[in-house]
């Protein structure tokens, strides 16, 4: 098992790895299967189906405009937000598509693109079904993709056979859970950053990862800076402000009087997970880590190692985004970082336990007491329920970030107090977490049925 830094890390798009980037790369996906169809020439129309939590919760998530950025041949990390926009205005008026390599195709999101309420395809919470016809309107091609988290996409059969399990002993430090990555560690006298960068040197060279982390701080840190200066009210209807910029000069404020209490640290640790995730909600450029409604946790702990911890140095960012990777890599391989999938502690309970796992690391913790770390966190988010209301990544979702930051760096700093040894091991953790989820009522589990999404208050 492999699951690249660059795979748990994404440069996309907001509000939803799995509800708006899943769903834009499916899209895309199936464009270049047809142009590889022998009879992609008489393609005229193409149209797509929403199912399970993609349906219930794909308005909020602007899932059909994802569907439809996709189709327009936009991939997440290189979306242009102003060109996207003009071009869906174009399509709106001419209801075709003009992808590269393929005849003009009938398109019409309002028609084309299908809400189906019914119960979920077998694959996955969230599965979604696109359909090439000729002029004539007979089925051409047609294929189910399932968005699993993360922004990772699957067809139905690389559900039932991954591609990429087979090639695990090619791999310098091959492990699949957590017990097998510290006997590595203890054999190789690495550290599990060290193990992950010899993994990722694997697949690309040196200097091309060392840039690739780089930039995904680069993008982390600008979404938290651009966060904090942006004011107003979210889109989707909810009418949610922002709060982060106003909290941040707060908390400057207080810091230069030297007012501040202790426990500002948590609100400086809150209000940078809050930007990032109200830039998130309003469609902006986030890293998913490991997905988007999650992406908060893991720049928050980072930027509060850098601006807050004593000792910090800006030359450790790498060693923190590879451990946090490896722990992300673990709990998708053996439970799931899906919120349709297992609930929210497989969201914000994976960022936490990846961030917790990168701030022990880089504060000199060993690699026992990185798994504890993660362990830690993890842990106290088993049984979190997603609920977001009115299907948007709003309510819980900003603050909830803020708080699981928060429990991170309770948890790395609880763990750096021990020498590693504790009783319950991370891969038990996993496993309770993915039996967990699997025993979860689905109104819990990113469809908007239950929890707060259907305890609002009166207005
Ligand atoms: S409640 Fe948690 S899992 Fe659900 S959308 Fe919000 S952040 Fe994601």
């Amino acid at each position: 098992m492999f699951l690249s830094v660059f795979d748990v890390f994404k440069i996309g798009i907001g509000p939803s790895s799995s509800h708006t980037m899943g769903p834009m790369t499916a899209a895309g996906r199936f464009l270049d299967l047809l142009r590889r169809h022998p009879f992609r020439d008489a393609a005229a129309a193409v149209s797509a189906r929403l199912h399970g939590s993609l349906a219930f919760t794909g308005k909020g998530h602007a899932t059909d405009r994802a569907v439809t950025l996709g189709l327009l041949g936009w991939a997440p990390a290189e979306l242009d937000p102003d060109e996207a926009e003009r071009q869906l205005a174009a399509l709106g008026t001419t209801h075709q598509l003009r992808p590269d390599g393929l005849p003009l195709l009938a398109f019409d999101p309002a028609v084309d693109i299908v809400f189906d309420y019914g119960p979920p395809l077998p694959g996955h919470a969230n599965g979604l079904v696109f359909c090439a016809r000729d002029a004539a309107g007979a089925e051409l091609l047609s294929e189910t993709y399932y968005s699993i988290g993360g922004g990772f996409v699957v067809t139905a059969q690389e559900r039932e056979a991954p591609p990429a399990a087979t090639a695990a002993a090619s791999w310098p430090y091959p492990f699949a859970n957590a017990a097998a990555m510290l006997r590595m560690a203890r054999e190789s006298g690495l550290s599990i950053a060290q193990m992950k960068r010899a993994n990722e040197n694997h697949l690309q060279a040196p200097d091309e990862v060392e840039r690739g982390l780089s930039r995904l701080w680069s993008v982390m840190n600008g979404c938290i800076e651009r966060g904090l200066s942006q004011e107003g009210e979210l889109p989707g209807g909810l009418r949610v402000r922002r709060r982060a910029a106003r909290i941040h000069r707060q908390l400057a404020a207080e810091r230069q009087s030297n007012r501040a209490q202790p426990h500002a640290a948590s609100d400086w640790l809150g209000v940078y997970a809050m930007a990032v995730n109200e830039e998130n909600a309003a469609g902006g450029r986030v890293v998913t880590s490991p997905t988007n409604g999650a992406a908060g946790v893991v720049p928050a702990v980072l930027r509060y190692y850098l601006d807050h911890c004593i000792g910090a140095e800006p030359d450790r960012i790498a060693d923190f985004l590879l451990t946090a990777a490896a722990i992300g890599g673990l709990i998708k391989h053996n439970a799931s970082i899906s919120g349709a999938e297992a609930g929210c502690q497989g969201e914000v309970g994976s960022a936490a336990a990846m961030a917790a796992a990168g701030l022990c690391a880089v504060l000199g913790g060993t690699p026992e007491q990185v798994e504890n770390a993660a362990e830690i966190a993890l842990e106290h988010h088993l049984g979190m329920t997603c609920d977001p209301v009115a299907g948007l990544v709003q309510v819980p979702c900003i603050e909830r970030n803020g708080i699981g930051a928060i429990k991170a760096v309770a948890a790395a700093s609880l763990a750096l107090r021990g020498d590693g040894s504790h009783f319950m091991p991370l891969d038990n953790c996993i496993e309770a977490m993915r039996q967990t989820g699997e025993a979860m009522n689905a109104r819990f589990k990113e469809t908007s049925l239950g929890g707060l999404a259907v305890n609002l208050p009166e207005c």
